[in-house]
């Protein structure tokens, strides 16, 4: 076996219903596959979680996010989190050498059983979907929970022995005002998580957003009051001892979530459940997107999983860059010319001289990373690293 820093993706696609802003893959009204569903994902993880234990030990990481793993009814979680302890066998090994272990849970669909049950089931962090507390904005972007929902989530997590909790924010609602950001994040530092994302709202594809926009019935912030938001937060959440470690990730220091770094760091992870994506050995998969066709192709023994059209060199050096770059410790000179057998500044020297003579960039010798301004105008950065 070749130890190898690997990372674990499990994939839970049911929601209660579903957010106006969200094109994850993730449905709602489809309870009837989920204890189907959960046995066909332990299945591949008894098939494929061991193959990559035997060849790399076991993952630094597991990430159990959707969807909403929160909505499986307590008997399917523990079924899940006994596969997962069984394949990867760490009955009786230190907490501090047991992998980081992620939940992505919904305020509304949390209680004391469930946090209880992740907990002795090797959970060591929370990932809460709490997007704003303001209750008005709640049911405007369709979310099933309210704000004391979430600030009640929190106080339940800490009971429950949770001391690595994370919480998501959005912002650019529609509707919403600089002050109802600041009371979100306030309220937000107040109920103290080591972690923060929080992203802008972007309008995608397929959504009910997209479509209320086209037939004029969505009103959003304008830009200017988008762009005082993002400065507003930028300087707010370091203030309050969140440092930010990538665009849209603060954290406590100690606290940075090892599995999304792992993502910008180029490490190889496995991907379980459907439309869960991989990346093993340089080749990136994506597993089957429908639900009943994801079981009946693991009943069956059939492969779930497609390859992905393999990446040119040219595109896995803009990947390697664009990840890097979202990152504070940006493009790592020495793992860059080891994967592609080139200098950084062979490739890229014009990018590097451009954006530093814009402010956008900084070279540090050893590595180049986005400055503050940089990751504001992120678009035009990653734009000049197209190859
Ligand atoms: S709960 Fe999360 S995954 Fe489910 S619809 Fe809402 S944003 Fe999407």
């Amino acid at each position: 076996m070749r130890k190898q820093r690997w990372g674990l993706y499990i994939h839970i696609p049911f929601c209660r219903q579903k957010c106006f802003y969200c094109d994850f893959p993730s449905f709602a009204g489809r309870e009837r596959y989920e204890a189907d569903y959960t046995d066909a994902l332990c299945r591949e993880l008894a098939e494929q979680g061991v193959l990559y234990r035997e060849k790399w030990g076991r993952p630094q990481t597991i990430y159990m996010g959707g969807g909403t793993p929160s909505v499986l009814d307590a008997a399917l979680l523990e079924q899940i989190l006994q596969a997962i302890s069984e394949t990867f066998a760490w009955e009786g090994i230190d907490e501090e050498e047991r992998p980081e272990f992620t939940v992505e849970c919904n305020p509304g669909t949390i209680d004391e059983a469930k946090l209880a049950l992740l907990r002795a089931g090797g959970v060591n962090r929370l990932s809460f979907g709490v997007q704003t507390f303001d209750d008005a904005l709640l049911k405007r972007i369709g979310r099933i929970h309210t704000g004391a929902q979430a600030r009640e989530a929190m106080e339940l997590a800490r009971a429950a022995g949770f001391r690595n909790v994370s919480m998501d924010l959005i912002y650019g609602l529609p509707g919403e005002t600089q002050a109802m950001l600041m009371h979100d994040l306030e309220t937000m530092v107040s109920l103290q998580p080591e972690h923060i994302s929080i992203y802008g709202l972007q309008l995608e594809e397929g959504t009910a957003f997209a479509r209320m926009q086209e037939m004029g019935k969505l009103s959003l912030p304008d830009d200017d009051t988008v762009e005082a938001m993002y400065d507003a937060m930028t300087s707010f959440l370091p203030q309050h001892g969140y440092a930010r470690y990538e665009i849209s990730n603060f954290a406590k220091p100690g606290f940075e979530s090892r599995h999304n770094l792992s993502y910008w760091q180029d490490v190889p992870y496995l991907g379980l459940g459907a439309a869960a994506h991989s990346y093993l050995e340089g080749q990136r998969y994506e597993n089957v997107r429908d639900i009943p066709a994801y079981i009946e192709g693991i009943r069956l023994g059939r492969s779930i999983r497609r390859e992905e059209e393999p990446a040119t060199r040219r595109i896995a050096m803009e990947e390697f860059a664009f990840l890097a770059l979202r990152t504070a410790e940006g493009i790592d000179k020495q793992r860059f010319a080891e994967k592609f057998g080139v200098t950084l500044e062979e490739i890229y020297h014009e990018a590097i001289a451009k954006l530093k003579g814009q402010g956008l960039l900084e070279d540090t010798g050893d590595s180049v990373h986005l400055t503050e301004l940089g990751m504001k105008y992120g678009n035009a950065a990653f734009e000049a690293f197209l190859l």
